[in-house]
């Protein structure tokens, strides 16, 4: 959620195998900044890129072609785009002593947001393509190729997710058994701090047929855990197969009866798109996951109507009792902003007290960064760094404190398990519970892409360890695809 890299891994090493083979092909490195959207804009990024004979690498001294899809989010974020973009002009320079091209582009949000001050700043650039215009990368190349930087930022209104060429199934197996699933994208709701209205553009929502159709093929080809992206997912309205739109409720109805598709999950949502269809579903589907992350950013009324929130403290507090009515276990997360312009302590004792109310299983939080355009970047009171470095440790030291207590009520208890990947060592798996926390156990490779139960024994900082309860892997083959390692 952060400007950091994501975690997100190419295929080859989720998978545990030497990357060298794609060598001899053309290849592409995709460097990943911030949210899950990016992730799954990369992989599509890729997946145009393959009729053109590139490969995915996650060795940057051999790709052909490097694209930092960034984030805009904060000015950390943006500003690491820029000194990775020094390292790779000097990289560039050197192939070119070597007659070898590297074309450079920077994709998502920075880049839509700055444009063309990208190639001004960092003249060795290509290319430069905003998050609504990746499917364009095939002409964009051509373009870049004749030497002249090419700066895409347009909203030209095409589907974006139907011009991308579907990923075949060995690349769908090879990114894993988990996946993202972008149904809702853009943002109406122009919280005072936020580029994402300015950089992703308004809201659109994906029809139910499409979504329905990429996640059978997800499904088909072994993925066993889908999650629904939005910046704004809950205010999912798209499409029904009947011509009216549909809500994200009944969207996760008619997904959890995908075959193999064992669990949904969604995000990110925002409280005043919570409705009581939603709280059913969770209420009554096994397959959607007792987690929510529901960001609140503030506990104080004042500053939540300063950000344009549109809710109260009081209004999500009884939110928070309505989820937890519907499904009692669930685990909630949150986004919290401390130094918003004008924070008072007792505003920020505010948001500590209501993170002690609710008790998160976990949170980002935040320190305020104005961003340029925004309507809070020119208001007069902006707090002190300091004052805003020494609340976000208060509130992290406390939220750390919840997320270690929610790990330790875990341990004795028996969870089912997805397993994911490979572990740090030898004949270790690391899986996800149901409530998204990352789960070591000692088990064979074959189980990848099962889900098992699983006794907790005890905890690290960032996860659990534990032991298998019962034996047979379930069989992985899903639709006929075989099985995974
Ligand atoms: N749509 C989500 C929502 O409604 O909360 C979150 C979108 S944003 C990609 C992720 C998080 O980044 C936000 O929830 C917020 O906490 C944080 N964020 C956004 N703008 C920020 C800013 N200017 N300074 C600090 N944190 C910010
Ligand atoms: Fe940004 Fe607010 Fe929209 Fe979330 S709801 S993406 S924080 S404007």
């Amino acid at each position: 959620m952060d400007g950091n890299p994501s975690r997100r891994e190419p295929a080859a090493r989720r998978r545990g195998e030497s990357t060298a083979l794609v060598t001899a092909q053309k290849s592409v490195y995709i460097k990943t900044y911030g949210c899950q959207m990016n992730v799954y804009d990369s992989d599509r990024m890729t997946d145009a890129l393959v009729p053109l004979g590139y490969r995915e690498t996650d060795s940057l001294d051999t790709a052909d072609l490097v694209i930092l899809n960034t984030c805009h989010i904060r000015e950390k974020a943006a500003e690491k785009v820029y000194s990775e973009l020094g390292r790779l002009r000097v990289m560039k320079e050197e192939r070119a002593l070597e007659g070898r091209e590297m074309l450079v582009g920077v994709a998502g949000c920075v880049a839509q947001a700055e444009g063309q001050e990208i190639l001004r700043r960092a003249p060795s650039v290509d290319m430069v393509f905003g998050p609504q215009s990746y499917h364009r990368l095939p002409e964009i190349m051509e373009r870049a190729r004749l030497g002249v930087g090419v700066v895409e930022t347009d909203f030209d209104g095409d589907d974006k997710f139907e011009v991308v060429p579907a990923p075949a199934r060995q690349a769908i197996r090879a990114r894993g058994v988990t996946a993202f699933l972008t149904v809702q994208e853009g943002c109406d709701k122009f919280c005072t701090f936020c580029v994402v209205p300015y950089t992703r553009g308004a809201e659109i929502s994906r029809p139910v047929g499409k979504v329905l159709a990429e996640a059978e093929r997800l499904a088909a080809a072994g993925v066993r855990e889908v999650t629904l992206l939005g910046q704004n997912v809950n205010g999912y309205h798209g499409e029904g197969p009947d011509g009216r739109p549909w809500g994200l409720g009944d969207l996760l109805r008619r997904l959890a009866e995908v075959p193999g598709l064992d669990r949904l999950r969604y995000t990110t949502s925002h409280p005043r798109d919570m409705d009581a269809d939603l709280l059913a579903v969770h209420r009554d589907l096994p397959q959607v996951m007792p987690y929510l992350h529901l960001p609140v950013q503030s506990g104080s009324d004042r500053i939540l109507d300063a950000m344009n929130r549109r809710h109260t403290r009081d209004d999500y507090l009884k939110l928070v009792a309505r989820i937890r009515a519907a499904r009692p276990d669930i685990a909630l997360t949150s986004d919290f902003i401390v130094g918003f312009p004008g924070e008072t302590e007792a505003e920020f004792a505010e948001t500590l007290s209501l993170v002690e109310e609710v008790g998160f299983a976990a949170a980002y939080t935040f320190k305020y960064s104005p961003r340029p355009g925004t309507p809070a970047a020119s208001l007069g009171d902006q707090v002190d760094e300091a004052v805003g470095s020494e609340r976000l440790l208060r509130l992290q030291a406390l939220v750390n404190r919840q997320q270690q207590a929610f790990s330790a009520s875990m341990v004795g208890r028996t969870l089912e398990v997805l397993f994911e990947k490979p572990g740090r060592y030898p004949g270790q798996l690391i899986g996800r519970s149901p409530y998204l926390q990352s789960v070591v156990v000692a088990a064979d490779a074959a189980r990848i892409g099962t889900i098992a139960r699983v006794t907790i024994e005890d905890i690290r900082p960032n996860s659990l360890m534990g032991h298998l309860v019962d034996a047979p892997a379930e069989a992985v083959d899903v639709a006929g695809a075989g099985g995974w390692s």
